[in-house]
């Protein structure tokens, strides 16, 4: 394998990630990337995104040694801070015990780091080679500047909107079905910077989240105290959307009406709000993922979620642990391969898409509502009391490696079963484990033996 060379396109988070590893396995690496480095440019205000890194996203750092220099530039979040219209608030823990969290991390600071410990080992980056076409007879991939590049294997980690996923969907649309779906609502950032000693203005290990119904605002920690705070709402047609609010009197107004308790945290609300830039969130389903030997998508390239579960980049590394595992026990035969790259991750990638979906009216309105409330105290207990025969499907997704389409099966049991146990007890101090455990064996624990599923095996 020493010196056989690989193309990859996109030097953002996975690509970088699935650079480094191969370069660890003697291959010859070359990233082809739009943007100049990022190493050397400022970071676009109001584009800082935070991201929870999870399960999945921690293997792939592990795999390729890096934990240990990531792990350090994150915020751990152990659970969730929900503040009510009245400033009222009530905290979720996400974890079973006090060891499990979510970690924060910057996207930019993450996605720097990769690039380096790249750099650090031999990678080769071509900045500002922005691909506009590839050729899949000669397998030559163009770039806007003129330049050619021919491949024998090539990665598109090029994102959301893909230049080779497009290319395999206009070769054969029937075989590269390509969908793409967006949501009616965007999402703008704003910054909350720490207080004048240096400190938090919010709980830092928490995610705060005000859920309003329509819309919701979220903040997560960033190292230096400061905090990501994220909008969301609906782009047209509501009270409180985008197209409504185009004045600083309407930016008061929404603040006022919906979130007063952040009004005096944020410096320059009104302005921030006006000149920071407005994202679209979408989906991508796309139905095969390689292109015979030559190519495979990998990352928001070939399934690009809303982020309402936390997943979209914890997926995307999920990928390329599972490639590596795929490509080493098939000896690098990337001809036999890919295929099963394909196959074992589009049934997941969907089931992914469609639980983050759901996740937004979790998140933006039922975190309010008493039965749901309950629902997930009950969850709680279930979690502590019986271990080994209860995971929540959050956990599940967030804790372990249990694979997404699994988790999705899952939910759709315990839905049910909490929903059961609720009805039975509609106040929490009532909860009888006995009853409880009765309605387990019910469905949900035959459920969990007849997939294998050992909730303790698959923990990171
Ligand atoms: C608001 C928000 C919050 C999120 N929160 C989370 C979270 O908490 N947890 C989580 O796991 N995920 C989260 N995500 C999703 C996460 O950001 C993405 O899934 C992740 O960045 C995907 O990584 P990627 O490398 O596949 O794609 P990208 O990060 O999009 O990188 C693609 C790279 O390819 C380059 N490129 C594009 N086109 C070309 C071209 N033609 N030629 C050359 N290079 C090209 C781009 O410049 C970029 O560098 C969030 C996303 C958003 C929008």
């Amino acid at each position: 394998m020493k010196n056989k060379s690989i193309h990859i396109i996109g030097a953002g988070l996975v690509g970088s990630l699935w650079a480094y590893l191969l370069k660890q396995k003697g291959f010859d690496v070359h990233v082809f990337e739009k943007r100049s480095d990022p190493r050397k440019t400022a970071a676009d205000r109001g584009r800082s995104i935070n991201l929870i890194v999870t399960s999945r996203g921690l293997d792939g750092l592990k795999k390729a040694g890096l934990i240990d220099s990531i792990l350090p530039t994150t915020v751990p979040v152990y659970g969730r801070l929900m503040h009510a219209l009245d400033g009222a608030t009530q905290y979720q823990a996400y974890g079973r015990n006090n060891s499990e969290c979510n970690y924060a991390v910057s996207r930019g600071d993450l996605n720097k780091t990769l690039i380096q410990k790249c750099a650090d080992i031999g990678v080769t980056f071509h900045f500002e080679h922005d691909l506009v076409d590839t050729d899949l007879q000669t397998k030559t991939l163009s770039f806007a500047n003129g330049i050619q590049s021919k491949f024998e294997h090539a990665f598109a980690t090029d994102g959301a909107g893909s230049v080779i996923r497009k290319k395999l969907h206009a070769l054969s649309p029937n075989t590269f079905k390509e969908d793409v779906s967006f949501i009616s609502s965007d999402y703008k950032e704003l910054y909350l910077p720490a207080n004048s000693n240096g400190e938090p203005v919010l709980e830092k290990n928490n995610l705060h989240i005000w859920p309003r119904g329509t819309h919701m605002l979220m903040a997560l920690a960033n190292t230096d105290n400061s905090f990501t705070l994220t909008l969301y709402l609906p782009r047209s047609n509501h009270a409180w959307s985008f197209e409504s609010i185009k004045t600083k009197e309407r930016v008061q107004a929404l603040f006022k009406s919906e979130f007063q308790d952040v009004i005096p945290l944020v410096p320059e609300l009104e302005t921030q709000f006006l000149e920071n830039p407005q994202g679209s969130l979408g989906t991508v389903r796309f139905s095969q993922w390689h292109f015979e030997d030559a190519i495979a998508l990998m990352g928001d390239a070939a399934h690009a979620i809303v982020p309402f579960f936390g997943q979209g980049m914890n997926c995307g590394f999920e990928d390329v642990t599972i490639l590596l595992e795929i490509l080493e026990t098939n000896s690098w035969d990337f001809k036999k391969a890919l295929p099963l790259y394909s196959e074992a991750r589009i049934k997941n990638a969907n089931a992914i898409a469609e639980m983050a979906l759901e996740n937004f009216v979790e998140m933006s309105a039922k975190v309010g509502d008493q039965n749901f409330l309950l629902q997930k105290k009950i969850e709680s207990i279930l979690e502590k009391e019986f271990p080994t025969e209860y995971r929540s499907r959050y956990g599940m997704i967030t804790y372990t490696l249990i694979p997404y389409a699994k988790a999705q099966e899952a939910g759709l049991i315990q839905a049910q079963l909490l929903a059961d146990i609720a009805k039975h007890t509609p106040r929490i101090e009532d909860l009888d484990l006995s009853f409880c455990h009765r309605q387990m064996q019910r469905e949900w624990i035959p459920w969990l033996r007849k997939q294998g599923i050992q909730l303790d095996r698959y923990l990171v």
